[in-house]
């Protein structure tokens, strides 16, 4: 692992935090969360982009992805969904530049109109 970067917030997230952990990467709750038990996967080396990760970070990734999802459909039955994603890059909507991957429960109802879902990201775009 590289070292932490002082000014950033997650290279200074305490291991009390962790939701889970694996050798190149950890799960936090979003503090903000879009849905109860949003959840972000988070690299343990500093590297704002996504696609500067290592094949072996993003299996690292991919792995507590995985796990987190199960957790958190076991903890709440209603969770029937998700959306997973991360935003690379300024115009793509990042504002923490230390890699991570939102995992965000989803349930029916929980908004009036699904579909299309991370479409969303351009307003207006969601539902074709
Ligand atoms: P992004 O806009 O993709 O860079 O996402 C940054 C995410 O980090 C947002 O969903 C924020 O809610 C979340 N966030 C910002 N500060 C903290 C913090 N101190 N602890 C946990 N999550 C945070
Ligand atoms: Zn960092």
């Amino acid at each position: 692992m590289t070292s932490k970067v002082s000014d950033c917030i997650f290279c200074n997230i305490s291991p009390d935090q962790y939701v889970t952990e694996n050798d190149l990467a950890f799960a936090i709750r979003d503090g903000f969360p879009v849905t109860k038990g949003h959840t972000l996967i988070i690299p343990k080396r500093h590297l704002a982009d996504y696609f500067d990760l290592t094949a072996e970070e993003r299996i690292a990734i991919a792995a507590l992805a995985h796990e987190c999802r199960s957790d958190l459909m076991k903890s709440d039955p209603a969770i029937d969904g998700f959306n997973i994603g991360a935003n690379a890059g300024a115009s793509a909507g990042q504002t923490v530049f230390h890699v991570h991957v939102h995992l965000i429960p989803r349930r029916t109802g929980d908004t009036a109109e699904p579909r299309g879902g991370v479409r969303g990201v351009i307003p207006g775009k969601q539902n074709y």
